[in-house]
């Protein structure tokens, strides 16, 4: 692939979300809870989606999921993912409540189950962007 290939699986931070771009580069995963009904959400925005109040925080997730849905992609011809097929897209609940789209990574697709237990790790896709994964928690 050309060097300047455009990417289309990386975010442009903007100032409400470039907190949670920091935080996944040092390993940390963030959602927004919110002080009026305390609900957290995910993609994070500036104001509540449940009660639209803007009093919403800050909050470090515990890193653990489970999977709620998933599909294998074995054809995407946007770089990059033309070469990192097959993947699993997937749908997660986060254990704070906020369903949040990811990849599943280090699984062999047919042990992939709903509700298996998920924990979160990164993969550094440019100095400024690490992405969220979910990978199985290990069992012992
Ligand atoms: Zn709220």
């Amino acid at each position: 692939m050309a060097g300047g290939a455009p990417r289309f699986d990386l975010p442009t931070p903007d100032p409400s979300t470039e907190p949670f771009w920091e935080a996944s580069r040092a390993g940390r995963l963030l959602v927004r809870r919110c002080r009026a009904c305390g609900r957290a959400h995910f993609y994070p925005r500036p104001f509540c989606p449940t009660c639209w109040s803007d009093q919403v925080d800050w909050e470090e997730a515990s890193g653990r999921a489970t999977l709620y849905t998933w599909s294998v992609v074995h054809q995407n011809d946007l770089p990059p993912f033309a070469e990192r097929v097959p993947y699993v897209a997937a749908v997660v609940d986060l254990e704070e409540g906020p369903r949040m789209m990811t990849n599943v990574v280090d699984c062999p697709f047919e042990d992939l189950r709903v509700g298996m237990a998920l924990e979160v790790t990164f993969r550094a896709e440019t100095e400024e962007i690490s992405l969220p994964l979910f990978r199985p928690v290990p069992a012992w």
